[in-house]
């Protein structure tokens, strides 16, 4: 070994230490990070929470708060406060984008559209042609009866059935409130900015989802006199556009002010008892309408249980921190949510059979 080799192997020595320090440093800098990390993303307790997070003093811990936006997207495989209000409304937006999906496959102009794909298309094409897509949601049709085929004037009858628009308003609706409250509990916890945004954007979602819940009564039960369509399904819009730019206003969206936005909610349901009375007094006497009636006072009921613990906040008021994981007032709020909404949902299918059963010609 010459000496220009000694000075090359030392200094190679030297980098390979120099290399296994800085090594070990960056482990020791990432380590840190992590435990840096693990204790500012863990969860807080309600006294450590900024003040624009502290909404209900009866849940002590299991918070999160100023998490980033990608740490509180896979919160949602975490257990904390939000979890299960995340999941009853994210399960239920499924549940509902389900039945649309089911629903929208009934309507004639659906199924054939799905038949034409399904067999080969030049025979599809010839058979399908004449369907117009002005009349996708109407429910009428255009074709001459005389000139089709029996298959076709099957179809053709199935096509005058009662148009199913204001049921798709309605599910739309649902749609949209629950997935902007899974949304709104699973961000609210990233920025005062980003909270203040989601809630209004939640109640938003809850006027959206009462007005829209209207459609598929009011529709059916006064297909036959539209001046009563138009000013309950206008009434009803109306109270929801001037619920929402109330809403809109940020001191509203406070914890403080929790009891008058549900009374705000409330009256907007409450205000479907006139247009229910002149339905009853229209068609008592029709079997379907016990049916209908016992479906939507399940929606009521469930909407007014749901409400009432939403107000009151039981049970975590009797043992503040016992709930704060499963069992708290809010998730409650949301199982009798969507209860609420399934039941209208079964009613709305029963109008809708009465319809196409009855027309325009007989009472409910
Ligand atoms: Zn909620």
């Amino acid at each position: 070994m010459n000496w220009s080799e000694g000075v090359m192997g030392k200094r190679r020595a030297v980098i390979s230490q120099e290399g296994t320090a800085s090594n070990s440093q960056k482990k020791e800098k990432r380590k840190k990070r992590t435990r840096k990390n693990r204790y500012r993303y863990g969860l807080v307790s309600f006294r450590e929470l900024p003040e624009y997070m502290k909404d209900n003093e009866y849940i002590l811990g299991y918070y999160r708060a100023n998490w980033p936006l990608k740490k509180a997207l896979f919160s949602v495989f975490r257990w904390h406060n939000e979890t299960i209000n995340i999941w009853t409304h994210l399960m239920g937006f499924v549940l509902f984008v389900g039945l649309t999906m089911a629903n929208f496959m009934q309507v004639p102009q659906v199924a054939d559209l799905f038949d034409m794909f399904t067999r080969s298309f030049p025979v599809a094409a010839a058979t399908n042609a004449s369907h117009e897509s002005k009349d996708f949601f109407s429910g009428t049709t255009l074709i001459d009866l005389e000139k089709t085929s029996p298959l076709e004037k099957a179809t053709t009858l199935s096509e005058t059935m009662v148009t199913r628009w204001p049921f798709f308003v309605f599910l739309s609706g649902a749609m949209f409130c629950l997935l902007s409250s899974s949304t709104c509990h699973l961000f609210c916890c990233h920025s005062h900015h980003l909270n203040l945004l989601l809630l209004r954007i939640d109640y938003v979602g809850i006027a959206v989802m009462i007005v829209t819940s209207f459609f598929p009564p009011i529709y059916y039960i006064f297909q036959c006199d539209p001046h009563w369509q138009f000013i309950y399904l206008g009434g009803i819009t109306a109270l929801g556009i001037f619920t929402v730019i109330t809403l809109l206003s940020p001191s509203l969206s406070t914890a403080a002010f929790r009891s008058s936005r549900a009374l705000l909610f409330f009256s907007m349901g409450f205000s479907g008892i006139v247009p229910a009375v002149h339905a009853l007094v229209l068609n008592w006497g029709e079997p379907r309408c016990l049916k209908t009636l016992a479906y939507e006072s399940a929606m009521a009921v469930s909407y007014a249980i749901g409400t009432i613990f939403y107000v009151s906040r039981i049970p975590e008021r009797w043992k503040p921190g016992w709930f704060d994981l499963a069992g708290h007032s809010h998730q409650i709020f949301h199982v009798f949510v969507m209860m609420g909404a399934l039941a209208h949902y079964g009613a709305a299918l029963v109008f809708i059979e009465w319809r196409n059963t009855v027309g325009c010609g007989g009472i409910m």
